[in-house]
Parts: structure tokens; C-alpha cells; sequence
């Protein structure tokens, strides 16, 4: 190991194993951006990432859906230390989030380490030689001393198996898969899905479409969006005096962090925050809505936070009009020109548009399959043993291997806030590694089972255990019904915890390594 090694490569011995890269992330998102960026700053250099799309920007690469905008205002989804003074507007279209990874990936010099268009399939721990071996569909094999999977919570599309689907003969739409310039004028249109998706796109389908119908299953709690558009000489401020900037984060932050962490995570203290969140959305649909009877059928009956409550100032309004309807029949099946509901109607549709979201809790954790040590798989012994993460980062018997989307790794404020504690972690773990010369580093059981522990009984004071979510058909529960996603801790909490958290919390081993690596099976010259 030279002094500039951070993980010991062994590269220094005779007949010793030698990984490709130092580090192989697997996703090209704000994830994967963030965690590659952290890498380096500790001198990782050596780094592959690896994305299945054909560019950067994860979600806002994937999604151009019309109305696609950020619903956390922008100057809190971001990058606390990678402010960009210039977004257009409070809440930023799409298109501005993917400009902001691009410039993110540019400044940071990260594009020459991604690969595009490549799936990775699985990946295994070699125990021997004490790194990971990574294959990707197309064959490749690589091999890393580090591997960390930024892979997403929601980019496993979700498509209903409805009875029939497969014969409709006009469009069909996923909003994950957009069809750009596709024009609703003149046509009949069903949404299926009221999430945070479809609480953007209908109001946008609504001002073209002839007549649109949307497939609600569970209604949405909506609160007002407080949007504009952000004037040049506030912007200018922001780009001459950041710390004015900072200071507008810190206002939105805090105020997000009362609705949607404190009203939340806290229930049981704080019912008070969560009703004053139901207050307001329902004054909201109040002003929108007019009809008695509409609303009530766009009135969730679940506590507010059980599933991901959004902001709009168009969707309850979209309903008024006289091209759309709401139909909350549930579907029965569908036809080559149309979909039947349980109350016998049928509605004849020329597009069908499926807002039906991500299938997080199958195919997702892990996104593909993670072998550690013993063989052990990671989504089999999630699935058997409880869904956990240490500090939503790091799993026992999985050395040198950071899972970015874990359980319990969620902040519940941003994803940003999320993978910059991430990021602290990483930090402090490798300063750790390269302060021993260390080759693998690996969570104690000890350790995860007490950080399970202490996540289990602060969930109990969440909404998720102490209101009533029987009807929100929330993705945040997993097929156990455990709410295994979000971190029950405040954000300044998360991230004091994920800069300090004990190091004997981990064992550290190395640098000697007995065996010699398998060659790539298919040379990955041409690929970072
Ligand atoms: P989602 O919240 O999971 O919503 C999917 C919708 O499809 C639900 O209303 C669901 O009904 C419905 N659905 C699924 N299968 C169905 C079926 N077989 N029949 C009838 N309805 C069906 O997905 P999403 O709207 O794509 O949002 C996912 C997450 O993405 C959000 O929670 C948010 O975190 C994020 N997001 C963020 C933004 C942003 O602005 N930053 C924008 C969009 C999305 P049930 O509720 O009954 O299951």
C-alpha cells in the first residue's frame, strides 16, 4: 500500500489479488454523484460508475413526463455544498434538475469514471481475495475493493397486471417511459394512479385532452404549492452573497422538517403537527373544490404522512373541469378500447396513461442480486431476517460495501439530506481505513442489531405505527408491514450520527491478501 492508497490494493505484493478500480459505484443519479464525489475527496480515484440508462441524472434523467418539477423547493433539493443560485423557480422543472446533475458530474470531473447502457446483474464478495466481483449483463466482469450501490428507491417501474391490459389497441403510456411531443389533443385519456406523478402530469393532460378520466384507488393529501418564479436579482443575490442562499435552505428546511418529519416521525408527541398538515390540505381542497361530493372522494381517511403526501396548486382544480372525471369504481379489467370498472361502466379511451408508480419492496433492495460473505444473499436475508441496515449504509457479512438505498436510509426530508449523511459516513469510515491500512472493513452484528433496535422503537412514536394508515396503500410498508424506509431521527440529528458514529462499530482487516484475482472476463480497457 502506497501512502495514497485509501483502501490498501495490495498492489505492493507478490502474487497478490488485484481489483481493477478501487471502487465501482452502480447508479449515475444524485446517489451515485454524491457517493463518487465523496470518494474522491478521500482520495479514491480509481472508480467505476456504472448506469443502465444512456446518461446521468437517475429520476430526473428518466422522467420528462409534462409537469415534471421538483416538489421540495430547490434551494433545500440540492446539494448543500454545491448551491446553484440560478434555478428558474421556487420549485424547479425537471429539465433544470438534470442541467444541475450534469454541471454537478462536470465540476466534479465524474463523467470520465461512468459507463452507460450497462446493467449490472449481480455481484459476489471473494473472500479470498478480498474484493468484489461485479457482472453486468452484457458479460462484464469487473472486480473492485469497494462497491456501492446508488441504485435507487424508485426506478423499478410499476406496471398493473389489470386483466386485459396487454389488448388495448390504442397507446399506453408508463410515465417513467414518456412518449415526448405526444399530443392529447382530441382525445379520450385515462390516468391510472393519484401519486406525486400523476399530481403533476393531470392538470397537464387536463389542459389538452378531450375528456379525461382518472383511476383513483387511494386519494392523495395535497397542500399548497407556494411557487414562483425566482427573480434575477434574487438569483444574482444568491450567486454574490451565498450565505443569503444558506440562509433561505435553512428557512424552508426547517419548515419542511416540522410537516414532514416532525408531524411524521413524532405522532405520537407532535399530533398536533400532523393535524395542522390535514388543515391545511383540506382548506385547500375546500378552495378548489366546491362540490360536496368530489370532495369527499378526493379526502384521503388515512393519517397525513402515511403514504408521501405532495404540494399542487392545479390538481384538486383539474377535477372542476368539464372534460375531466374521477372515477373511483375500482378497474376490472380492460379492453382494446377501454376500461371496465366494478360498477359496470365501461370508459372508451384512445390513451392510456399509467401513473402507477415503483415496485420498491420485489424487485428493489437490492436491485440486483448481492452476494457477500458465506454466500450470503443480501435480498434473500433481507426478506428472512427483517429488512436492516446499519445506520442505513452498511450490512454484516457484507465487507466493503456501502448500500446507499437501504432500509432505513431515507432522511424523510430530501434525498439530498439523505446522501450527505451518507456521504459523512463514508468519510469517516475510509479516514478510518487508510488511518489502519486496512484492505476490508465490515458493520458488527452487534452494532446493526442495536442500530435495528433503536430504529424499531423510535418508529413506534411515527404515524406509521401510532395513526391510521389501514387504507393509504403506502409504499412506505414493506410485504411484512414494517415502515422500513425512512430514518426515524430529526435531519441535524442523522446527520451529527452519520459523522460520529462509534468505529468499533466496524472490524477492519488487512492489508494481506492470499489469493490471485480472475482476469476480467471481458476486457473492460474500453470502459472506465
Ligand atoms: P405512487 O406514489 O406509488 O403512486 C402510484 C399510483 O398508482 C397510486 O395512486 C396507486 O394506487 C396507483 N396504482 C398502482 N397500481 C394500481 C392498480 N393496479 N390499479 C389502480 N391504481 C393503481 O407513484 P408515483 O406517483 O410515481 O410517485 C412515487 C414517488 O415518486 C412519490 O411518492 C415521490 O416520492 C416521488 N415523486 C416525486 C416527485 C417530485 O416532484 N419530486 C414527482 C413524482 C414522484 P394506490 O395508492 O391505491 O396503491
Amino acid at each position: 500500500m502506497t501512502d495514497n492508497d485509501v483502501i490498501a490494493t495490495g498492489r505492493d505484493g507478490v502474487g497478490v489479488a488485484q481489483p481493477t478500480y478501487d471502487a465501482i459505484v452502480v447508479g449515475a443519479g444524485f446517489g451515485g454523484i454524491g457517493a463518487a464525489i465523496e470518494l474522491k475527496r478521500q482520495g479514491v480515484q480509481s472508480i467505476a460508475i456504472v448506469e443502465r440508462e444512456d446518461d446521468l441524472g437517475g429520476t430526473w434523467h428518466v422522467n420528462h413526463y409534462p409537469g415534471l418539477a421538483v416538489d421540495i423547493a430547490s434551494v433545500t433539493y440540492s446539494y448543500s455544498f454545491e448551491p446553484n443560485p440560478f434555478w428558474s423557480r421556487l420549485f424547479a422543472p425537471g429539465a433544470e434538475l438534470k442541467r444541475y446533475a450534469e454541471h454537478v458530474a462536470d465540476k466534479y470531473d465524474l463523467r470520465r469514471h461512468m459507463v452507460f447502457g450497462e446493467q449490472i446483474e449481480r455481484a459476489e464478495w471473494d473472500d479470498s481475495a478480498s474484493f468484489w466481483r461485479v457482472y453486468s449483463e452484457d458479460g462484464t466482469e469487473r472486480t473492485a475493493r469497494l462497491l456501492l450501490t446508488a441504485t435507487g428507491f424508485l426506478s423499478q417501474p410499476h406496471t398493473p397486471a389489470i386483466p386485459g391490459i396487454k389488448t388495448f389497441k390504442g397507446t399506453v403510456i408508463h410515465t417513467t417511459a414518456w412518449q415526448d411531443g405526444h399530443d392529447f389533443t382530441g382525445e379520450r385519456v385515462a390516468v391510472i394512479g393519484t401519486g406525486a406523478t400523476a399530481v403533476q402530469l393531470i392538470p397537464e393532460i387536463a389542459k389538452q385532452a378531450d375528456d379525461l378520466t382518472v383511476f383513483q384507488r387511494t386519494p392523495i393529501w395535497v397542500v399548497p404549492k407556494l411557487d414562483f418564479a425566482i427573480p434575477r436579482a434574487v438569483q444574482q443575490l444568491f450567486a454574490r452573497v451565498p450565505a443569503t442562499q444558506k440562509a433561505a435552505r435553512l428557512v424552508n428546511t426547517s419548515l419542511l422538517e416540522l410537516l414532514m418529519v416532525t408531524g411524521v416521525l413524532h405522532f405520537k408527541q407532535f399530533k398536533v403537527a400532523n393535524r395542522g398538515a390535514v388543515a391545511l390540505a383540506k382548506a385547500h381542497l375546500k378552495r378548489q373544490v366546491p362540490d360536496p361530493e368530489l370532495r369527499e372522494k378526493l379526502t384521503p381517511d388515512y393519517d397525513f404522512g402515511c403514504k408521501r403526501p405532495t404540494f399542487s396548486n392545479e390538481y384538486f382544480a383539474s377535477f372542476t373541469k368539464p372534460n375531466v372525471a374521477l372515477q373511483t369504481s375500482s378497474i376490472v379489467k380492460i379492453d382494446p378500447d377501454g376500461i371496465i370498472t366494478a360498477d359496470g361502466e365501461k370508459v372508451q379511451i384512445d390513451t392510456l396513461v399509467l401513473a402507477t408508480g415503483f415496485d420498491l419492496w420485489d424487485t428493489n433492495f437490492p436491485a440486483f442480486e448481492i452476494r457477500g460473505r458465506d454466500g450470503m444473499d443480501l435480498g434473500k436475508w433481507w426478506r428472512a431476517e427483517r429488512f436492516q441496515a446499519y445506520e442505513g449504509i452498511t450490512v454484516p457479512k457484507f465487507p466493503n460495501f456501502f448500500t446507499l438505498n437501504s432500509p432505513y436510509s431515507y432522511s424523510g426530508l430530501s434525498y439530498f439530506t439523505t446522501i450527505e449523511g451518507q456521504m459523512r459516513h463514508i468519510a469517516r469510515l475510509l479516514g478510518e481505513v487508510k488511518r489502519r491500512k486496512a484492505t476490508r472493513f465490515e458493520v458488527t452484528e452487534e452494532a446493526n442489531a442495536r442500530f435495528l433496535d433503536d430504529v424499531t422503537r423510535r418508529l413506534d412514536s411515527s404515524v406509521f405505527y401510532r395513526g391510521d394508515c389501514s387504507s393509504a396503500n403506502s409504499y412506505y410498508f414493506n410485504h411484512a408491514g414494517e415502515a422500513t424506509l425512512l430514518r426515524p431521527r430529526s435531519t441535524p440529528g442523522t446527520l451529527h450520527e452519520m459523522a460520529t458514529f462509534p468505529l468499533e462499530d466496524y472490524s477492519f482487516a488487512g492489508p494481506a491478501v492470499t489469493s490471485v484475482g480472475r482476469p476480467a472476463t471481458k476486457s473492460p480497457s474500453a470502459k472506465p
